[in-house]
């Protein structure tokens, strides 16, 4: 497996409607792979404190600026930085990986077959893709930057704390973020639940 190499590439204040962070750029490289990743902070994360609150969020362009109604990706957001910003302490990890990694225009792509009937499982492996593509090299690395080792990870999903777990970092408690279900995502929510283990 080839050695992954991370790089802050900028920090910086970062004043929000949700609270005062600061903003990292990182960028991370695997062979002659780049991915990039920003990184809201708040508060002393060091582990004397305990661990902390972290959230690793996937880009999602249509949920996170758009406000998309056919996913919880927005919802989950705010639900994470006002847990943040109400302890006063942690990170949220926020990484380009459109649509489990598919890209932007194959998650469209993805929509349009499940407009003709298919869940989202079954629309990204028509496509030829596996239904999630993500790993964690990069957030992995990213918490180690901030001297992490244990955290308090916000997140549904149990595939996600097994693959952190994996990339060398120990998830002490998984805290739960359930967006309340609207019409519109009543079926993309019941997917993720059966197909892909997520615990609502
Ligand atoms: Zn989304």
């Amino acid at each position: 497996m080839p050695e992954f190499k991370l790089t802050k590439v900028a920090e910086a204040d970062f004043p929000s409607r949700f609270g005062q962070f600061r903003i990292f750029g990182f960028q991370g490289l695997k062979g002659s792979e780049t991915e990039e990743a920003i990184a809201l902070k708040m508060g002393d994360l060091s582990p004397a404190l305990g661990p902390a609150l972290v959230r690793i969020h996937s880009q999602c362009l249509t949920g996170d600026v758009f406000h998309s109604l056919r996913c919880d990706c927005r919802s989950q957001l705010e639900l994470a930085l006002d847990q943040i910003v109400a302890e006063g302490r942690g990170l949220l990890i926020y990484e380009h990986q459109e649509g489990r990694g598919i890209g932007l225009l194959n998650k469209l792509r993805a929509y349009e077959l499940q407009d003709q009937g298919l869940d989202t499982v079954e629309a990204n492996e028509s496509l030829g893709f596996e239904a999630d593509l993500r790993d964690y090299a990069l957030p992995a690395a990213i918490l180690q930057h901030f001297g992490i080792r244990e955290v308090r990870l916000l997140s549904n999903n149990p595939e996600k704390v097994a693959a952190l777990e994996r990339a060398g970092v120990a998830v002490v408690e998984r805290a739960p973020i359930i967006a309340p279900p609207l019409a519109t995502t009543a079926e993309y929510l019941r997917t993720k639940r059966e197909k892909l283990g997520h615990l609502f």
